[in-house]
Parts: C-alpha cells; sequence; structure tokens
C-alpha cells in the first residue's frame, strides 16, 4: 500500500471504532444501519422517515443537501435550509445525522449540525478537501471513488488521518463496469480486503452499488456476511418521488424488513444487532 502509515492494520494497532453518538459506534461488534433518503426534501420527509426508521431499528440518519448532480440542472439540495432540518430532526428523535460535505466552505456550517461528514465518491480525491476534512473534529464517512483502486481509497484514508483526524469509516458503494443492469458493482472483495489491510471500520452502500430497489436487501446481508461493519442505505416516504435516486429508494417498510433480516446474518459470524432502545419515542 505504497507509504500508508497511519492506516495500515498493525499487530500492535486495535481496530479502530467510530463513535457517532454515546450510544452509537461504528466498528464494534455490533453491526450499524444508517437509513434515510438520497436528498433532505423537508421536514415532513425527514420526521416521517425518522419516526419509522427508529423503530427498525436505524441508528443514523443519512441525508444529503448539498448534492453531486450530474446535470447541473438537476436539484442542488437544500444547503442551509435543509442543515436546518437535519438539525431538528437530530434533536427530536437522538439519532445521529450523516451529510455529506462537497466544498472547504461548507465543512464548518455542517459540522454545526452533523456527526458524521461524508465525503462523496466524487469527491474521494479532492486532496484539500481530505486535508481540510483532516482537520474537522467530527468523524468522516469516505465514500470509494467510483473508479477508484483499493490502494487509492486507502491513501485516500490516510490523507484524512495524516492531517489529524482518526475518525474515519470506509465505504465501498459500487464500481463502475459495463454492464448497464446494475448501476454500479458492488465490489465485495474490496470489503474483505480493506479489513484485512486497515484497522478502520468498512461499511457497504448498496444503493448506489445496484441502483434498483430489488437487489438491495440480498446485497446488505452479503455484505454484512463479507465483514461489513455497517450499511448505509437510501429509503423514503415515497420512493417514486425521492428527487433523486428514486429507482434505488426502498419504502420504509422494507427498510424495517432489511434491518431485521440482517439480524441472522450478523449472528451467524458472530457479531450483534443493535435492539430497539428508546419505546418511549412510540407514534401515538
Ligand atoms: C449519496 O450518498 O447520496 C451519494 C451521492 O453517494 P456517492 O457519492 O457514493 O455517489
Ligand atoms: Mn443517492
Amino acid at each position: 500500500m505504497k507509504d500508508a502509515k497511519l492506516v495500515v492494520k498493525s499487530e500492535s494497532h486495535r481496530n479502530t471504532i467510530v463513535h457517532l453518538s454515546d450510544h452509537v459506534a461504528i466498528g464494534g461488534q455490533k453491526i450499524v444501519i444508517i437509513g434515510g433518503p438520497c436528498t433532505v426534501e423537508s421536514l415532513t420527509q425527514m420526521e416521517t422517515v425518522a419516526q419509522h426508521l427508529q423503530f427498525a431499528p436505524v441508528q443514523a440518519l443519512r441525508g444529503g443537501v448539498y448534492k453531486p448532480r450530474t446535470s447541473p440542472y438537476a436539484f442542488q439540495g437544500m444547503g442551509l435550509e435543509g442543515l436546518e432540518i437535519l438539525a431538528e430532526v437530530r434533536k427530536r428523535y437522538e439519532m445521529p445525522i450523516v451529510t455529506e460535505v462537497m466544498a472547504i466552505s461548507q465543512i464548518e456550517e455542517i459540522a454545526a449540525c452533523a456527526d458524521m461528514l461524508q465525503i462523496g465518491s466524487r469527491n474521494m480525491q479532492n486532496f484539500d478537501l481530505l486535508k481540510a476534512i483532516g482537520q474537522a473534529n467530527k468523524p468522516v464517512l469516505l465514500k470509494r471513488g467510483l473508479a477508484s483502486t483499493i490502494e487509492e481509497f486507502v491513501m485516500a484514508a490516510e490523507y484524512i488521518m495524516s492531517y489529524g483526524n482518526p475518525n474515519v469509516v470506509l465505504c465501498e458503494r459500487g464500481i463502475r463496469s459495463f454492464d448497464p443492469y446494475t448501476r454500479n458493482v458492488l465490489d465485495l472483495g474490496a470489503v474483505v480486503a480493506l479489513k484485512q489491510i486497515t484497522h478502520l471500520p468498512v461499511i457497504v452502500d448498496p444503493s448506489h452499488a445496484a441502483g434498483k430497489r430489488e437487489l438491495i436487501a440480498d446485497l446488505s446481508r452479503g455484505a454484512i456476511a463479507c465483514g461489513a461493519d455497517g450499511l448505509i442505505i437510501e429509503c423514503h416516504p415515497e420512493p417514486d418521488k425521492s428527487v433523486s435516486d428514486a429507482r434505488q429508494a426502498l419504502t420504509l417498510d422494507d427498510m424495517v424488513n432489511l434491518v431485521r433480516s440482517v439480524k441472522p446474518v450478523a449472528e451467524a459470524i458472530g457479531r450483534q444487532v443493535y435492539e430497539i432502545q428508546r419505546p418511549q419515542l412510540a407514534i401515538a
């Protein structure tokens, strides 16, 4: 792995555990599941998602407010207004928030209301952004570039760590290949390799890998069987109305079923899932 020093596993180094809150940690015995829409669209949307997913249970919410879109004419995200929605949902449901940072100028405002800063696939080798996020005092979710080698991915994490941030979680989200049937190819080999090479937690995003909702539950179970420390999955109260990535969005009920179906796979390999912790927030 080139000259990687900080991310590589050594006999003296224990596996890194990244804490999202007092209750949620990625990289320990328990599998962490992050769920939510591709894009934050409204407070009602995010509240509906949080209400359902807290009982799945899902441990953290996702939702982009700055969106990397292929077309400059596509919706670019709600920006600051979206961040206010995330802050509100975070407070009301006491669930950690994961959201994407696209630019250095956004780090401060996002770090003020999110628990984990996502570096998207398109920015995995934005070295100035990696250096800046390395100086942020927040856990980072680093997604694999859409055509990046495992070595490039590992070195991107090395950038963040070498600038002072040890709380990095790697995310395999599929790599581009020749077959348009799936959006990308989920590289479960990379998950196994990254767990061997690095001491960092590794999670899988089957949504952006598959691009089709009917493939996601099976890929999720496969990822856990391969040793992934968690999953990040897109879902929406009305998937077909999702402003972005509608085709891969699960319904909230599908999400609940998926989370339950992961449990026996986790247990089969000696791991656990989180149990529901806060019944006082039950919907009346
Ligand atoms: C996302 O998580 O919504 C996203 C844009 O993912 P990626 O960077 O993996 O394409
Ligand atoms: Mn998306």
